[in-house]
């Protein structure tokens, strides 16, 4: 298949361009490199079936013509992270939103054959069920969940509209390898790694009994290319492991010792998808158990070396706005 994956250079986007590679299908990445990097990709330097095009999704006439004659499309490119969402919402709407219309556009010109978007799990807020259905109510609670629900929302639209072939995944705390994307606070395996390889504590929010769905990055490639692949469209699907890890835990088979933080206004005691639709209309389900991913990652974690030691008190400082907006 021809494909593009927009935020190729990212972390899950890196991940499932590895995998349409190893698939043997061709890829053209777009990527702007504002928080992806090309190190991502180091592995498939020289791959014949690797194009990489630093261009931001905005850039329609830039992007328009990488689309010709395209199978699928993954539009994964966006801004992550909460704080920069509350800090620079005009950015974040630029990105998730204004970035998604141009390759949507795109996609439907050049007749793609599917469209794959990256929705988030934050769209549910804080949700009155767990584990949490598709048709749960939409409550995002930061301006990063807003955007990507908007994105998916238009995306939906769309389908309806114009026909156009989408599936949206909402995924659910992704983590693995090469999740450090910039600089900025953010998910919580990047944070405890390189406090643990700096032999600092783990900053645990709360009491750490919240729980959270981490489902393992190839396993959401996998539930890419599965979705692809299949006929159905105009479906949203949760992506998730199928069940739900404390913090607590986590900590545990990092192994180190703990510092607690203040709990969160907006933040969920617990993240986890019901996955009963992807399995039954796409018969997919993630493979990587919790304690393997975990493991993986402790053996990578030379990785998270150049990666900022987040303190109580930077966290604090770093958190600031979360508190004075989100309260
Ligand atoms: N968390 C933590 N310490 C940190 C960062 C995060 O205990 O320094 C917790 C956080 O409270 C949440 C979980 O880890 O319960 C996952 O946080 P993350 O930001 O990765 O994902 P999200 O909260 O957006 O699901």
């Amino acid at each position: 298949m021809r494909t593009i994956v927009s935020g190729g250079c990212g972390f899950i986007g890196s991940h499932l361009v590895d995998r349409l590679l190893d698939d043997g299908h061709s890829v053209t990445v777009i990527d702007d490199l504002s928080t992806g990097r090309l190190e991502n990709l180091i592995s498939q330097k020289g791959n014949p079936g690797l194009h990489i095009v630093e261009a931001d999704c905005n850039d329609y006439d830039l992007i328009r013509p990488l689309l010709e004659g395209v199978d699928w499309v993954f539009h994964l490119a966006a801004l992550a992270d909460i704080v920069p969402s509350v800090q620079m919402p005009e950015k974040y709407f630029k990105a998730n939103v204004d970035g998604m219309f141009s390759v949507l556009r795109a996609s439907r010109e050049a007749n793609a054959g599917k469209f794959l978007y990256a929705a988030s799990s934050s769209c549910y807020g804080i949700p009155d069920f767990y584990p949490t259905r598709e048709d749960a109510e939409i409550r995002p609670m930061y301006p990063y969940a807003l955007t990507k629900n908007i994105g998916e929302q238009v995306a939906m639209h769309w389908a309806k509209v114009y026909k156009l072939p989408v599936i949206s995944l909402r995924l659910f705390n992704i983590y693995g390898p090469r999740s450090r994307t910039s600089g900025a606070y953010g998910a919580v395996f990047g944070v405890f790694l390189a406090q643990k390889l700096a032999g600092k504590p783990f900053t645990v929010v709360g009491d750490g009994t919240q729980t959270r769905d981490f489902t393992y990055v190839t396993d959401v490639a996998d539930a890419f290319i599965t979705a692809a692949k299949s006929d159905i469209k105009a479906e949203i699907f949760n992506v998730g492991s199928g069940n739900t890890y404390s913090i607590n835990l986590l900590t545990e088979l990092l192994g180190g010792s703990v510092i607690h933080l203040p709990k969160r206004p907006g933040e969920p005691d617990c993240t986890h998808a019901d996955t009963a639709r992807i399995e039954k209309m796409l018969n997919w389900h993630a493979g990587v158990p919790f304690e393997q991913g975990v493991k993986k990652m402790l053996e990578n974690i030379g990785y998270w070396r150049k990666a900022p030691v987040w303190t109580p008190e930077s966290i604090s400082d770093a958190t600031a706005d979360w508190f004075k907006y989100l309260e």
